[in-house]
C-alpha cells in the first residue's frame, strides 16, 4: 500500500491543468486565416487541388466541415491566401459558420461559433454522459475520443463521460460519414437515448462525408433527420478541439 502511495506521488498529476488556455504547437493545423486580396489567381487552382471540395472561389473560402486539414492548399498557395494557424477552437454549433471566408479573424469566429440554450447549463451542466457511434469510421477520430478521456485530457474531471450503453447517455457522438451498414444501428442507438438529448457530429467524415462524401455505400439520411448541437471539425480533430466544445456547449 506504501509503496502505490509512493508510486502515485512519483508519478504526480498528470492532467493539463488548463485546457482552455493550453495551446498546441504551430505545427498542429487549425483555424485557417484566409486574405483574398492576396489570391493572384490563375497560377495554381487550390479549389482542384483540395481532395474533399472544401475550398470555393470568388469568393475565397474554406468550409471547415469538409476540410481534412491535409495542408495541400497551403502548400500550393505561394502567396500565402491561405494560412492555418495553430488555434484548435474550430468547432461550431451552426453549420453555415464553418465556411471560413476572406478576413474572418479567428476571435470574431471563436466568439460567434457555439451558442446553446440556457437550460442546455442546467440539464447537462454537472453531468454529461455521451454515447458514441463509429458509423464507418476509419478509427482515428475514435481514438482521439478515447484519448479525451485519458490521464492526459482527464474529460471525466468535468464529469463528460463515455458510456457503454445508450440507454445511460444524454447524447450521440457521431464519428465516419455514415455508412448503409451503420445507418441503421445509428438510429437505433438515437432512439435509445432519451430525451432530451444531444447529437454532436465529430471529424470531417460526420460532419459532410469528408474523402467519402458522394460514395453510393452511404446512407446519411439519418443527419436530415436530426438536429445536429455541435460540429467538430478535424480528420482526426484534437481531443482538446472536442472538450473545449463541449465545455463551452454546456457553459461548464
Ligand atoms: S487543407 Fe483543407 S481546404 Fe486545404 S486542400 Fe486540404 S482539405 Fe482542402
Ligand atoms: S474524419 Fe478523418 S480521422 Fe475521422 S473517421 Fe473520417 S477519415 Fe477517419
Amino acid at each position: 500500500m506504501l509503496d502505490l502511495i509512493k508510486l502515485r506521488k512519483q508519478h504526480g498529476y498528470q492532467a493539463i491543468p488548463d485546457v482552455r488556455g493550453t495551446e498546441l504547437l504551430s505545427t498542429h493545423r487549425g483555424f485557417p486565416v484566409i486574405d483574398e486580396s492576396k489570391c493572384e489567381g490563375g497560377y495554381v487552382n487550390c479549389k482542384d487541388i483540395c481532395p474533399t471540395g472544401a475550398i470555393e472561389i470568388n469568393p475565397l473560402s474554406v468550409d471547415l466541415g469538409r476540410c481534412i486539414f491535409c495542408g495541400e492548399c497551403e502548400k500550393a498557395c505561394t502567396t500565402g491566401a491561405i494560412k492555418f494557424t495553430s488555434e484548435h477552437k474550430t468547432a461550431s454549433s451552426k453549420r453555415q459558420l464553418l465556411n471560413i471566408t476572406s478576413g474572418k479573424s479567428f476571435k470574431e469566429y471563436e466568439q460567434a461559433a457555439i451558442d446553446s440554450a440556457k437550460e442546455i447549463k442546467k440539464m447537462f451542466g454537472h453531468s454529461l454522459k455521451l454515447r458514441q457511434v463509429s458509423a464507418g469510421g476509419c478509427n482515428g477520430c475514435e481514438m482521439e475520443l478515447g484519448a479525451c478521456s485519458n490521464v492526459n485530457f482527464d474529460m471525466g474531471r468535468f464529469g463528460i463521460d463515455f458510456v457503454a450503453s445508450p440507454r445511460h447517455a444524454d447524447g450521440i457522438v457521431i464519428t465516419g460519414p455514415i455508412s448503409k451498414n451503420m445507418a441503421p444501428a445509428l438510429k437505433d442507438a438515437y432512439r435509445s437515448i432519451g430525451t432530451p438529448k444531444l447529437v454532436i457530429a465529430f471529424g470531417a467524415c460526420s460532419i459532410s462525408g469528408g474523402i467519402f462524401a458522394g460514395s453510393l455505400e452511404l446512407n446519411r439520411e439519418f443527419l436530415d433527420e436530426v438536429k445536429v448541437d455541435l460540429f467538430i471539425p478535424g480528420c482526426p480533430p484534437h481531443p482538446l478541439t472536442f472538450i473545449n466544445a463541449v465545455l463551452k456547449f454546456i457553459k461548464k
